[in-house]
């Protein structure tokens, strides 16, 4: 497994692959969630290519970018048996003085996340645009975990023509149902215990949908007393959306993505299923 810390080095050595590469973007910080999406890249690349990068253009001020957890050492063993190269660069490296330039993709980037966390997406974009420039990947690989993420992602691939196939597999969760997720880390006992809420109410919305229940508001209703039985859990949104557009649903049908943020403290954590 070689280390890259520069682009002009990542290119260099990708122009020496031949045959199918996967490439899984990260934050670091790993976890069975990050790995699921390495092992199948693994299984359908010659090469698999991981970066670790914490991008400053997709927190917000006031956002967790110099708290954001790093282990370097630990994640470089965990991806050592199924990475070929693993591409770390500093943040000067990816935005050098004059960096100038945005990727913005339209109304999808507005709703959901996009409406609590604002700017967050075209930092998404942009970085992740670079990343595809750089890096050059046959396929990418992203978690449903960050669910208006990856169809944000779809939707630049294909508006921009982006010469690569973008593959989304399932939040992987720990055994209580809490999807894995780096920020896990900065939760206490109580509200690591209280954080199962979230994927109660979502099985909650899924009960309701499989036994008949079709009104959003009635099954948002129903989450929301839910989540308010845990005095720990403050709710930022609960959405049922369109798995496509985003936009909000009256009636559920097929394909609708219910997705919340949800604060524990100062931890925001995310979530979400979809009805299918
Ligand atoms: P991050 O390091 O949080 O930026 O995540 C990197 C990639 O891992 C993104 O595509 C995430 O959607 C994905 N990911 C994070 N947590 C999970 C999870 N629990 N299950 C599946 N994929 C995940």
């Amino acid at each position: 497994m070689k280390v890259i810390e520069t682009i002009a080095e990542m290119r260099q050595l990708r122009q020496q692959l031949t045959g199918p590469v996967g490439f899984v973007p990260t934050m670091g910080y790993l976890h069975e969630g990050h790995i699921s999406l390495v092992r199948q890249a693994r299984a359908e690349s010659s090469s698999v290519v991981v970066s670790i990068f914490v991008n400053p253009t997709q927190f917000g001020p006031g956002e967790d970018f110099k708290s954001y957890p790093r282990d370097t050492q630990r994640d470089l063993a965990m991806l050592e048996p199924m990475t070929d190269i693993v591409f770390m660069p500093s943040t000067v490296e990816m935005y050098p003085d004059g960096f100038d330039s945005r990727v913005e993709v339209g109304s999808i980037t507005e709703r959901l996340e996009g409406a609590s966390r604002p700017g967050h997406f075209s930092g998404v974009t942009i970085v992740v645009a670079k990343l595809f420039n750089i890096v050059q990947p046959t396929r990418a690989y992203f978690g449903q975990k960050d669910a208006q993420q990856a169809v944000v992602i779809r939707k630049m691939v294909a508006d921009l023509n982006m010469n690569l196939e973008i593959v989304t597999l399932p939040t992987v969760r720990e055994p209580d149902g809490l999807a894995m997720s780096s920020r896990n880390t900065y939760l206490n006992p109580g509200q690591r215990r209280a954080a199962t809420v979230l994927y109660r109410s979502l099985k909650l919305a899924q009960e309701m949908w499989l036994q008949g229940e079709s009104s959003t508001d009635e099954i948002r209703h129903k989450m929301t007393e839910l989540i308010r039985e845990e005095p720990l859990a403050d709710i930022d949104y609960i959405s049922i959306a369109d798995a496509e557009t985003l936009e909000e649903l009256y009636t559920v049908r097929a394909k609708a993505l219910v997705s919340m943020a949800v604060k524990f403290g100062s931890t925001r954590l995310i979530d979400n299923i979809v009805l299918e």
